[in-house]
């Protein structure tokens, strides 16, 4: 048996995140959404890696740019442009195949 947890879902992360910071939870059930409106503060997003060096092109929630992964790339939880190497709280891994 696996002792590792599949990625919190999109919404419990929100619900997470919402609960830690007060912030009202702005999120539409169910809608796939391209990029995040969580701001990068609330999320304590840094633009290093963190922990045991995980980064934003490990994560479950990175959207890389087409064509060019080098380049910032967008999340589906936080806001603005998210550098491949950076890295927030909400960090979950992402599945690997
Ligand atoms: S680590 Fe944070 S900012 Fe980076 S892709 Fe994951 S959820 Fe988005």
């Amino acid at each position: 048996m696996s002792h590792r947890s599949a990625p919190a879902s999109r919404r419990t992360i929100l619900i997470r995140a919402a609960a830690l910071t007060g912030l009202p939870l702005l999120v539409a059930a169910g809608g796939a959404q391209a990029a995040g409106t969580l701001p990068q503060a609330t999320a304590k997003y840094q633009v290093k890696p963190g922990p045991n060096g995980q980064t934003c092109d490990a994560c479950a929630y990175y959207v890389p740019k087409a064509g060019k992964p080098a380049a910032a790339g967008e999340c589906k939880l936080v806001a603005g442009s998210i550098e491949p190497k950076g890295w927030c709280q909400l960090f979950a891994p992402a599945p690997k195949h």
